[in-house]
């Protein structure tokens, strides 16, 4: 291998956060969320991990037909629903449920020729304002979906803005009872946070992501700390140069950082390139062989410079944990002013994997 930087994904630790997901929501069925290419930690690598979901939740055609090529024979959920009427053809062909949340799908569902009905996932906004019926639009919605025969089973769906707060869902759920008055339907509204956190949202099916993936859906790996929850993705890459700078000395780009003493500093072969965050400012935590410090001056595109004061020892070929078990994802994420699910989103395709 040219460049030490690589990534590592726990096939053990998705199991385990699947069960610590179920655990939370006994009651409920879970959507294993793995949009977005389960959240930068490759669909094909890591589905069979969580083979002991009920149903897969995505939102490309390409993974949904991924999934069932591959052998997945129970649901799949297309989260943001079809994005033209031809796309009804293959929901059709792959069996896959949608969601509704405009009047033009339900239009173009009265008009497709399909071989079988659609289970349909009725999306209600609910005051996040991106996608769905407003409460007042949802049983117009649902009488005219319930009318078609191209339409299987309906659920009500919804989705939180504000789910990570304790009184996030007081007016989103009051909009949800709204919409749901009179309708015997089954409910999926719980998204990770919901999940670990409101009980009174869990219903029928709750729909997990981040925390499948070990992070926290709050940005702050604390709020999970006593969860259990294991981290899936390890980001290590390795020392390949040192240099010993004297007071006054500066460092990368912009001479961003000065040496205040004479300090010992490494040079690690992974940037923003590579998936790490180039907004990361001295004092990100890192890990060299066991030992926490901290980054120092600007990351650049294919490498970033560590301070090593605290692990003399470390050398040429010391192995540096990004972010993984030592380092959590969201440390990384709050100090670079963004969030662990975009950092794991981000993994750089050239980063090599290795799964264990
Ligand atoms: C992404 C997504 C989820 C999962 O969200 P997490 O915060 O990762 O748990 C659930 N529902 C919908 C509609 C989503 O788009």
């Amino acid at each position: 291998m040219s460049r030490p930087v690589f990534a590592t994904i726990d096939q053990q630790a998705l199991r385990h956060n699947l069960a610590i997901a179920r655990q939370a929501a006994p009651g409920a069925r879970v959507w294993s969320v793995v949009k977005a290419n389960a959240y930068g930690h490759g669909l094909a690598r890591v589905w069979e991990s969580l083979a002991q979901t009920d149903g897969f939740a995505l939102l490309n055609m390409e993974e949904a037909i991924l999934l069932r090529d591959s052998g997945w024979r129970k649901p799949i959920l297309l989260l943001e629903g079809f994005f033209h009427a031809e796309d009804l053809q293959l929901i059709d062909r792959y069996r896959l449920t949608t969601s509704v949340h405009s009047n033009w799908q339900i239009k173009a569902l009265a008009e497709a020729r399909l071989s079988a009905p659609v289970d349909i996932y009725l999306k209600v906004n609910s005051g996040m304002n991106r996608l769905g019926f407003r409460p007042e639009q949802a049983h117009g919605a649902y009488q005219k979906l319930r009318a078609l025969e191209n339409v299987g089973d309906i659920t009500l769906m919804a989705h939180f803005a504000d789910a990570e707060n304790p009184e996030g869902l007081i007016a989103p759920l009051q909009r949800i009872e709204r919409a749901a008055e009179g309708l015997a339907i089954p409910r999926s509204l719980s998204n990770s946070a919901c999940t670990l956190w409101h009980p009174e949202a869990h219903y029928d099916w709750v729909r997990p992501g981040i925390i499948l993936y070990g992070a926290s859906p709050s940005g702050d790996w604390q709020d999970i700390a006593s969860t259990g929850l294991k981290p899936v993705m390890t980001l290590n890459s390795e020392i390949i140069g040192i240099q010993q700078l004297s007071r006054g000395d500066g460092v990368g780009y912009g001479y961003r950082y000065h040496a205040q003493q004479e300090q010992r500093i490494g040079v690690v072969a992974c940037g923003y390139a590579d998936g790490y965050p180039r907004h990361a400012p001295t004092g990100t935590p890192v890990c060299v062989d066991g030992v926490m410090t901290q980054v120092v001056g600007a990351v650049s595109m294919d490498m970033i410079t560590v301070d090593l004061t605290s692990c003399p020892q470390a050398g040429i070929g010391s192995t540096v944990e990004l972010w993984g078990e030592q380092v959590k994802i969201d440390q990384v994420a709050k100090a670079a002013g963004t969030v662990g699910y975009e950092l794991m989103c981000a993994l750089a395709p050239r980063v090599p994997v290795r799964v264990i």
